[in-house]
């Protein structure tokens, strides 16, 4: 039987990124506000949905403060502040969730991929530090997509590239759940206990369709693999069929 493809978003679930992309968003509002908004705040938004693009919704936080930033100006003080001179920014404090082990372990039973809203440059600086020896293919990108989150063109990419396939997408706010469920993939949502909005988030993940709901991607193994198991007794799939 085919393997079952294990679909991973990364900010949130491969990656921890309240110190790295969501202070980002702090500093970039704060430079062009003079105000200081709350992690929660932004938490609020991608928990609403529709703000999959951090750009985006920085241009929206200071438009909520009074000021309008052009986005092209907007889009480079986020960038010089995130990426500092070739990685030294705020990227790095960013933490990588996986235990050692874990990806190694879902690897052998499973494909592994990437659907990221990132850009792939993005992206590349997090898996060179982190996840050099682990094996992401496809890892679709924002670069490779017309339409971000929650449009479901990036997952349907891949079930092409793995036809016969079931597709298991792992995210971590409610676009996600709705880019599985548009895209025919099974989902799995992450909803982490640190996140002060934990409870309604992860009602809201479940209310969109997630199979199940964890803590961090350490806690798949258990999960999705005795999930898994307990499909292939129960429900042989017809080969052929990515449904
Ligand atoms: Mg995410």
């Amino acid at each position: 039987m085919a393997r079952d493809a294990l679909v991973f978003d990364m900010d949130g679930v491969l990656v921890d990124v309240t110190e790295s992309y969501r202070e980002t968003i702090v500093q970039t509002v704060l430079h062009f506000t003079g105000r200081k908004i709350t992690r929660d705040l932004i938490q609020f938004y991608k928990n609403r949905g529709g703000w999959n693009d951090d750009w985006l919704l920085s241009q929206r936080l200071c438009a909520d403060l009074g000021t309008y930033v052009d986005y092209q100006r907007l889009v480079e003080k986020f960038v010089e502040l995130f990426k500092g001179n070739d990685g030294d920014g705020l990227i790095s404090r960013e933490r990588w969730i996986a235990q050692p082990g874990t990806l190694e372990r879902l690897a052998e039973r499973f494909d592994l991929g990437i659907f990221s809203g990132r850009r792939k440059w993005e992206a590349d600086l997090t898996l060179n530090r982190f996840a050099r020896d682990i094996r992401f293919d496809p890892a679709i990108y924002a670069d490779d997509v017309k339409k971000l989150k929650p449009a479901p063109e990036g997952l349907l990419l891949i079930k092409e590239l793995k036809p016969g396939q079931t597709l298991w997408y792992v995210g971590d706010v409610a676009d996600d759940a709705r880019c599985a469920r548009a895209a025919g993939a099974r989902f799995v949502g992450v909803a982490s206990p640190a996140c002060s909005w934990h409870k309604d988030l992860k009602q809201a993940l479940l209310d969109e369709g997630a199979e199940a709901v964890i803590d961090d991607i350490n806690q798949l193994e258990g999960r999705l693999l005795t999930r898994a198991a307990r499909n292939a007794e129960t429900e042989p799939r017809p080969s052929g069929s990515g449904a």
